[in-house]
């Protein structure tokens, strides 16, 4: 079986490069906000998990999570969201909006890489 995808959703080019380091046994998918993020998830049926950044142009990670936990066939996708330290606020909006789980940048890869585990069919091997 093909490993399905991870869709990042970020603004920040470096943290696309750190997620590409990090789950290099991962297939990405790359999305600058969430308006391309909201694109990404139409033009690839096979995403599992969702990295989410919250501050982003055009469409931010909270307006992001709504859209999807409003859509019935997105809705189950789990979203872990990135978030800003200090930004404590920001993280449990995103939680009560649905939100699976959070990591708070900066970020260790064994954090990211237990988390993805956790959460895609790739890790239950
Ligand atoms: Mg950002």
């Amino acid at each position: 079986m093909d490993p399905k995808k991870i869709l990042v959703v970020d603004d920040s080019k470096l943290i696309h490069k750190m997620f590409e380091v990090m789950l290099r046994s991962h297939r990405l998918v790359h999305a600058e906000d969430g308006i391309d993020g909201i694109q990404k998830l139409a033009e690839h049926a096979d995403i599992e998990l969702i990295l989410l950044d919250i501050n982003m142009p055009r469409m931010n990670g909270l307006e992001f999570l709504r859209e999807v936990k409003n859509d019935e066939a997105l809705s189950t996708i789990p979203v872990v969201v990135v978030s800003t330290e200090g930004k404590d606020e920001d993280t449990e909006r995103a939680m009560k909006l649905g939100a699976t789980a959070y990591i708070t940048k900066p970020f260790q890869s064994e954090s990211i890489l237990a988390i993805v585990s956790r959460l895609t069919m790739s890790g239950v091997s």
